[in-house]
């Protein structure tokens, strides 16, 4: 009598997966016509086939460290094509879900995140923080004729006493969260040599190759049914490296070099603020509105609230410097406050949301190219 093997269905989680916009899950009858129409699919191991099976029999383990549910994105070209409506492409995106909660340290911290609940905990924790600490520096209410947003919030004993601490936090919680889930995809698979490595560029060759992909969006473009959420994505991300440089530059003019802003609106680093801006508005509307036209794809609190963050920062942030250029204090203060608010949020989201996408796919791009698969 042949050996059999047990498997052990983990019924959580596929109530978990149908939860998270994996609800057709059950149709799913293995035709194989999703790997065959997926544009991004390798032949030599093949997906979304094989993850609906793993999906159905609840194999959490094996699906979660597998890299291949980080080399889709979503276009759901396989969804369009299904003959049982069981849209593979919501379900592999429930399962990255279930792979960033599951590396995710800490853990509680993840589950807040994918609670409706934990939404109003995200902002009004930043809110009554910031308020302290302007009560803490005497700045509250803001003194002073000019409407200055530091007047309101210093910057070193404000915003920098905050979001240094948070950002080291926050990378700290990246890093172990990654490490875990290199290791896991990692498991059995023979390094390159010294030469294999050589010819590949060592990491700076494997980065450089994976970083050109990701800001190229050179996968993402072959998808079909993906092709107009291409730009607005392209948009956002363009739109984050710009506020980044700015964030970056105003930290070192503020902080090392004593220069106060805000700074003119000629000036180049308002102009990439500015325009940055507008891109990154631009940008999540038409999200926005690809998702909330888009037949093929369900939405959930997971793909939603992520959106909202994004929107509540950029809406803040101009609001406020609209305010502040019409001389209206109060709402140009209350606006700043909501923004930074925000921008602790999506601080805070980063390596627990779908936000933490940025990280995962990344990583699975070098990893890709560090074991020789592309
Ligand atoms: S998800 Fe749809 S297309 Fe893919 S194997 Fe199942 S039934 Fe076939
Ligand atoms: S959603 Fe797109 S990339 Fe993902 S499996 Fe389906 S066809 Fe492939």
């Amino acid at each position: 009598m042949a050996n059999g093997r047990l498997v052990e269905p983990d019924v959580k989680f596929i109530n978990g997966i149908i939860q998270t916009g994996g609800s057709s899950l059950k149709k799913c009858f293995q035709c194989a016509t999703c790997s065959v129409v997926c544009p991004l699919s390798p032949e030599d191991n093949p997906f979304p086939r094989k993850h609906m099976i793993l999906a159905q029999w609840g194999q959490k383990q094996a699906l979660i460290k597998d890299p291949a549910i980080w080399l889709c994105h979503n276009c759901n070209d396989c969804s369009s094509y299904c003959p049982r409506g069981a849209r593979p492409g919501d379900v592999l995106g429930a399962i990255r879900a279930f792979c960033i909660e599951e590396y995710a340290t800490p853990k509680w911290l993840a589950n807040m995140v994918r609670q409706p609940k934990g939404l109003l905990l995200l902002f009004g924790f930043p809110i009554i923080l910031f308020l302290i600490v302007a009560l803490l520096n005497g700045t509250l209410p803001p003194k002073g004729a000019e409407i200055i947003p530091h007047n309101f919030i210093p910057v070193i004993t404000g915003v920098d006493i905050v979001f240094v601490p948070l950002a080291a936090l926050l990378a700290f919680s990246l890093f172990k969260s990654l490490s875990r889930f290199w290791k896991d995809m990692s498991m059995g698979l023979t390094p390159p040599s010294a030469y294999q490595m050589l010819v590949k560029g060592g990491w700076w060759g494997i980065l450089y190759s994976s970083l050109k992909e990701i800001l190229g969006h050179t996968r993402f473009r072959k998808c079909g049914a993906a092709k107009e959420r291409t730009v607005p994505h392209l948009l956002l991300m363009w739109s984050f490296i710009g506020l980044l440089v700015v964030t970056t530059f105003v930290f070192i003019a503020e902080d090392i070099f004593h220069v106060e802003a805000p700074f003119p609106l000629v000036h180049p680093i308002k102009i990439l603020a500015n325009l940055s801006a507008v891109a990154f508005l631009i940008g999540i509307f038409w999200l926005m509105k690809n998702r909330m036209t888009d037949r093929d794809s369900v939405s959930t609190y997971w793909d939603w609230s992520l959106i909202f963050v994004i929107m509540a920062v950029g809406v803040t942030g101009v609001l406020a410097e609209g305010f502040r250029l019409a001389h209206v204090a109060f709402l140009a203060y209350g606006f700043y406050l909501l923004h930074l608010s925000s921008v602790f949020a999506l601080f805070v989201y980063l390596p627990f949301s779908k936000f933490a996408h940025l990280a995962y796919r990344t990583l699975v791009y070098v990893h890709e190219k560090y074991y020789g698969k592309s």
